[in-house]
């Protein structure tokens, strides 16, 4: 377990030792890693700076967060499928607050378009597994998509998410 309430990680590919590192919420939450390339801080252990894996903690994200996020292009969650990592329920409301806020950036705007239609898409695998019909978060998503469609058939979203969500907001046809 990390020592740290925020932490990254690295462990050593010879020795498996894993040395945790303190960052600061904001540090972890945007993966600035406070050490790189030839600073790399050597296994406290054997001393060897191979190491297999890298890992830190994923905090819980505020709205200040996700501000700083939405108006500054050198800032990411994740490096990869950050869409998917907001698409959680908790972080519906601020994602529609700054779609409608004038000072997002357009790249950003993608990611929180791509993350409604993935809230839609995963509340679809959701509802098959718990085998109902309907669902008031779902119809809520799909109502705000709809009143942007505009807006959302700039952004790139992966096709296997668009074939199940455009056609609920009647898009398929559009396109
Ligand atoms: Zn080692």
């Amino acid at each position: 377990m990390p020592p740290f309430e925020y932490s990254i990680s690295h462990t050593c590919s010879v020795c498996g030792n894993t040395d945790y590192f303190e960052v600061s919420k904001r540090e972890a939450a945007f993966n600035l890693i406070p050490y790189n390339g030839k600073d790399q801080i050597p296994c406290s252990n054997c001393g060897s700076k191979e190491f297999k894996s890298w890992g830190g903690s994923t905090p819980e994200l505020s709205k200040d967060l996700f501000y700083e996020w939405a108006s500054n292009e050198n800032l990411s969650f994740l490096s990869q499928d950050e869409d998917i990592f907001i698409a959680d329920e908790k972080y519906y409301d601020i994602i529609l607050e700054l779609i409608d806020d004038k000072n997002t950036l357009p790249s950003k705007k993608q990611e929180l378009y791509s993350a409604l239609c993935v809230m839609v898409y995963d509340e679809n695998i959701r509802m098959e597994y718990d085998n109902v019909t309907s669902s008031p978060f779902q119809t809520k998503v799909l109502m705000e998509l709809q009143k942007r469609q505009l807006e959302l058939v700039k952004c790139y979203v992966y096709d296997y998410i668009k074939d199940v969500v455009y056609p609920l907001i009647g898009l398929d046809k559009l396109q």
